[in-house]
Parts: structure tokens; C-alpha cells; sequence
């Protein structure tokens, strides 16, 4: 078994700036091998090759977005009850 762990030293590392992803074999400490660099490196997913977003952001995005039309769709719902209301109420002369 081996990990997969990224270099956080973006700037100062050309493994970091490219989002290398870098395998270390379980139970070797994660040091970054750019001899200029060696920074502590961070453990990755594995699975999302130069995935920044992570799924919390997605999910919440998208409830955001429900919740925001539903609510115009209920306030314009709720308006044109009203609107209806309003017609069958005033008399017809
Ligand atoms: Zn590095």
C-alpha cells in the first residue's frame, strides 16, 4: 500500500505548481522529493487528478440554488393566488 499525497509549496516547487501528484509508500514520512523544496506533503484522494473543488462547495451550491427557486417559485405562486383572489373579489359592475 502507498499513498498519494500533493506538495502544498506552490511557488516555490515545480511539483507543487504542476499539482503533481506525488506516491509515498506507507510508513515513509511524506517529504516532497524536489531537492529544493522538501516541504511536508499533503495527503490527496487519490481520485481527482487536480481537483481543487471538493464536493461540500458542490453540494451547498446546489441546495443554494433550490432553495432560491423554490422560493421564487413559491412567491410567485403565492402571488398569483393572491392576484386571483384579488379578481374574484372585486365586484363586477
Ligand atoms: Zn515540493
Amino acid at each position: 500500500m502507498s499513498n498519494i499525497y500533493k506538495c502544498p509549496n506552490i511557488g516555490n516547487c515545480d511539483k507543487a505548481d504542476s499539482g503533481e501528484l506525488i506516491t509515498i509508500p506507507n510508513g515513509v514520512e511524506p517529504i516532497c522529493p524536489n531537492q529544493d523544496c522538501k516541504s511536508k506533503l499533503i495527503p490527496t484522494s487519490g481520485f481527482s487528478p487536480g481537483g481543487k473543488i471538493n464536493q461540500p462547495v458542490i453540494i451547498a451550491g446546489i441546495l443554494l440554488l433550490v432553495v432560491v427557486v423554490v422560493g421564487w417559485l413559491d412567491i410567485s405562486l403565492f402571488l398569483h393566488l393572491v392576484l386571483r383572489a384579488m379578481r374574484r373579489v372585486s365586484p363586477l359592475r
